[in-house]
Parts: structure tokens; sequence; C-alpha cells
């Protein structure tokens, strides 16, 4: 089988690869639709120390069941499955009080086993999810993402009432982190989006943001009014760079809570007197429990949430340029979905 392999930074090359061998527990999936991750490109220029090469990533997948290993129900066998791509051991205090997404025996499909940029894939079988007839590849490509939106939602309203919310980044995250906020009660007219991209601000309009600025000032300067001057009750951070994290500190209110989900930047710098006197509530939020990812995989079922107009799959051959272009920055192109077939 033909598979996107990551040799090093900015080293990537589609080479001919062993097919996966089937277990007992698992099943192969054939993708047909495998999305590129923003950690991904990170982890293509080798500033994400879990990864380490050579690695065939893509933790976004959805596609055929090929074949089951021992003790897998036989319905499996050709149905088109979403793949949560993250595995726990179950049975250390973090899962067992339901945190599985910092259990510390984690697995993520595409990096610590082989991902979905291959021809076949190798996944337990827990972690296969039958979509429905007439739902395709792609939109159970957007589970995962989507449960990373979901998680970070989750947290920023726990506990915390929100009249405001503000959205930084609106590339794949923060569109999810908007539309789970939205989904899970904040009113959309209370939701703002930031992001510097004329074509991403405008999708976020259209998934439900009630405004989209180009700047973090010009943010702050539209809460003035309805927040007498205060800011925002809650921040979403989906790109995770300094500024970013400055941006999310002056827009909150006393009081306020910020998600942290982006991970462009490792070390910050922030002024922390101002998070001391403002009360702040700095939130990290890493990847997403199988709740998460089961409320996600439904909402996009009933079609709640996506990300508009679905992009077309590109084959596996068109994946090394796709990741180098995707490097120079952000474009109108939300989403890049590679799958050997293509479409
Ligand atoms: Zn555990």
């Amino acid at each position: 089988m033909k598979a996107i392999v990551w040799n090093g930074p900015e080293e990537m090359s589609v080479e001919e690869m062993e097919e996966p061998r089937v277990a007992p527990g698992t099943v192969i999936v054939r993708p047909e639709a495998a999305g590129i991750c923003g950690s991904e490109i990170e982890g293509y220029l080798g500033r994400m120390g879990n990864r380490t090469p050579p690695l065939v990533m893509g933790h976004e997948f959805a596609g055929t069941v090929t074949e089951i290993g021992e003790g897998v129900n036989e319905d499996l066998l050709g149905r088109v499955v979403a793949v949560n791509p993250l595995s726990s051991d179950g049975t250390c205090p973090l899962c067992r009080a339901g945190n599985t997404n910092l259990c510390p025996n984690r697995a993520l499909i595409g990096i610590h086993s082989p991902g979905g940029f291959a021809g076949y894939t190798l996944a337990p079988v827990e972690n296969v999810y039958p979509l429905p007839e007439g739902v395709e590849a792609r939109t159970g490509a957007l589970a995962e993402p989507l449960a990373n939106g979901v998680h970070a939602a989750r947290l920023g309203l726990a506990g915390h009432t929100v009249e405001r919310a503000v959205v930084i980044g609106a590339g794949t995250i923060g569109l999810m982190c908007l539309q789970a906020a939205v989904l899970e009660g904040i009113p959309n007219v209370s939701v703002s989006v930031i992001e510097p991209h004329d074509a991403r601000r405008e999708q976020a309009l259209e998934l439900g943001a009630g405004a989209a600025y180009a700047s973090g000032e010009e943010a702050r300067e539209a809460l003035e009014g309805p927040t007498e001057g205060l800011g925002a009750g809650l921040v979403f951070d989906a790109v995770g760079a300094e500024v970013t994290r400055q941006m999310a500190l002056d827009l909150m209110r006393p009081g306020g809570r910020t998600v942290f989900v982006g991970l462009h930047d490792d070390d910050t710098t922030l002024g922390f007197h101002g998070v001391v006197r403002g009360q702040f509530d700095l939130q990290g939020s890493y990847a997403y429990t199988g709740e998460d990812y089961e409320r996600a995989l439904e909402w996009l079922v009933a079609g709640k949430a996506g990300i508009g107009e679905l992009p077309p799959v590109l084959p596996l051959e068109e994946g090394p340029g796709a990741f180098a272009e995707l490097v120079r920055g952000p474009s109108a192109r939300i989403k890049v979905f590679l799958a050997e077939m293509g479409e």
C-alpha cells in the first residue's frame, strides 16, 4: 500500500509500505478521507516533541472496514466508520475519574501508531463508529476536530456564567469551538470571532458567529458597549501564539475564563499581575473524551455542525505538497482531506 511518511522536519514522501495486519479486537480501515490537522503542520516542522520520524500521520479520518480481527462483529465489514484515534488504558485514576484524555498511557493513531494517510490503517474496534447510511467519510473525519471543540466548550462553560464569548482564530479548531459553544447554549449573537483572514471570517459568520473582527483591538472595542467596558466572560484561544494568549487576557472581563486550545508556541511571556488582579481563570484544554467524540459525531450526522461546503479528497501523492503549502500560512481552504483513492 501507499502511505505518506514524515521523515523529519519538512521531509515527507509517499512511500510503498507493508499493509497493517489485523489482530484480535481490531479492524482494518481503508481511509476515504483523512484531514490534515494544524498540530500536524507543527509536527511536520519538527516542533512537536511527541512525534518521532519515520511516521505516518493522520488522526482525523473515516473510511471503510475491510478486515475484522477475532472477536469483532461481522456486521462491521464493509461499513463506513469514523475512527476515534485516541485510546486510554481505562484503569488509571484519571480514566476512572472520566478524564480519559489525560491518561498517562493514552495513545493516538497517527502519533503512536501509523495513521490515516495510508491505504489501510489499524484501529481498535471500540474506537470505530459506523456512520448512518448516506453520511460520507469526510463528515465522519470532522468528528475528531469537532470533539476538540466540544471538550473546550464544555470546560469553558462548566460552572461559569457567560454573557459574551470570543473565539481567537477561525481555522478548523476555532470554527469547531465556535459551533460547540453555540450548540452548548451560548446564544450565537454573543459569540464573536477574531481572524485576520477575510475568507475565514466570512466562514465563521456563515457557521454561526454573531460578529467577526480582523484584530483583537477591533473586538475589544466592540465589547465595550455591550459589556459596560468590562470585556468577555469567555475566550477560546484556538491559535496558541504568544500574541493570541496576550490577546485573550486583554479581552477578558475580571473573573473571566480563557480556554487555551492552540499549540502554536510553547514558551510565552504574559503579564501575570493582570491575571492575579483580574482573577482570571486560565484553562488548558487537551483533546477530548469518548463522550466528547460521540457528541461531535452526533452533531455532524444531524447536520448541526460542519465546515460548510466540504472540499474534495486529494490523492495521497498531493499530501507532501499540501503540507509544504500549509506551512506558508492560513489560506481560505479550512481543511485538506487526503486518501489513497482521492475522489
Ligand atoms: Zn488511564
